[in-house]
């Protein structure tokens, strides 16, 4: 049905029937002039705001709205990880082209309340308006920390080890896929459109993380890993020299990348989306850290470097060379 004759009081109820299950009585949710929330006790604010556009980051009709939806919101939870703080409320704000109907709106809405369930985040409110362009979703999203548990992305030390919650470049593999569809095995094919399309954010990981204490620096790997090391480089004012043999590419990407012609390596270094947590540790630090997130999450960190006093992007290649790395990966303008 067209949005124009279901009408929009009763397309914002709907949206409010399917955020109610996130929202909890006490608190006031879509319905209002604003919504009320509650903070606990030596908690600080964490916010979160991301736009993004059709056409720039995403591609209708290629992507279902649901996995929109549940997109949409996973990258504003990653950066919440990101800090090491709990999410608990996110806005959500939509510029509606007119040739979207309310069908696509719910399912939008289904896929983003099916993610913020999970993590227990309350779909606070929001905006609806037409566009007279492209579909523009924004959300902004809040979170919880503990003054002295927050990661930033300025706490990194030379000597420090580099390391990530997990293997790089299945989403970069789902892009490859969509921008030139090849022939390959169906498994392959759904699970690197499922890395591009629904990625999982690491919130419990971000909050474990910020909680053991030793982590000096944080980010989530959103622009590629090269990017985001060099966040984490310019804000801790250091550099890191990667080591090849150790960065975990995602086996999606040495799967994929060969049949495009490219090195798994390229995707894991520069591809992108992958919304694992980029974060340093005091080399003393490390091996008891990997121990108990092992034991917790039955997943494995993954260490790829270490910081320099040098302020230069390197990387020692498997067969023993050194090489200045420049970023080609995902540049916003
Ligand atoms: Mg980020």
């Amino acid at each position: 049905m067209k949005i124009s004759d279901l009408g929009e009081r009763t397309l914002i109820k709907k949206i409010a029937q399917l955020a109610a299950k996130t929202v909890s009585p006490d608190m006031v949710g879509i319905g209002d002039d604003a919504a009320v929330t509650r903070l606990s006790q030596g908690s600080w604010l964490v916010t979160s705001k991301d736009l993004l556009v059709e056409g720039i980051h995403f591609l209708l009709p290629e992507i279902s709205a649901q996995d929109l939806g549940h997109k949409s919101l996973a990258v504003n939870l990653s950066d919440l990880a990101a800090m090491g703080s709990i999410p608990r409320q996110v806005y959500v704000a939509l510029a509606l082209p007119a040739h979207l109907d309310s069908e696509f709106v719910l399912a939008f809405y289904e896929g983003l309340t099916a993610l913020a369930e999970h993590f227990k985040v309350a779909v606070c409110g929001g905006d609806t308006v037409a566009s007279p362009g492209p579909l523009v979703v924004s959300i902004t999203a809040q979170g919880e920390v503990r003054r002295e548990e927050v990661l930033l992305r300025s706490g990194a030390q030379p000597g420090d080890v580099l390391c990530t919650t997990g293997p790089l470049g299945a989403s970069a593999a789902g892009l490859l896929l969509l921008q030139a569809d090849i022939d390959c095995p169906t498994a392959l094919r759904r699970s690197a459109l499922q890395a591009h399309y629904r990625p999982w954010p690491r919130v419990e990981e971000g909050l474990w993380l910020a909680r053991q204490g030793v982590v000096t620096a944080a980010i989530d790997i959103s622009d590629g890993l090269l990017k985001d090391v060099q966040e984490i480089c310019e804000a801790s004012r250091c550099g890191v020299l990667l080591r090849e043999e150790k960065i975990p590419t995602h086996p999606v990407a040495e799967a994929l990348a060969p049949l495009y012609n490219q090195a798994p390596l390229t995707l894991a270094l520069n591809g992108g989306e992958d919304y694992e947590l980029l974060f340093t540790v005091p080399r003393h630090a490390f091996s008891a850290l990997a121990q108990a997130y092992q034991e917790r999450f039955q997943t494995p960190i993954y260490m790829l470097g270490e910081m320099t006093q040098e302020r230069k992007v390197q990387m020692i290649t498997k067969e023993g060379n050194w090489e200045k790395l420049e970023f080609t990966g995902y540049q916003h303008f």
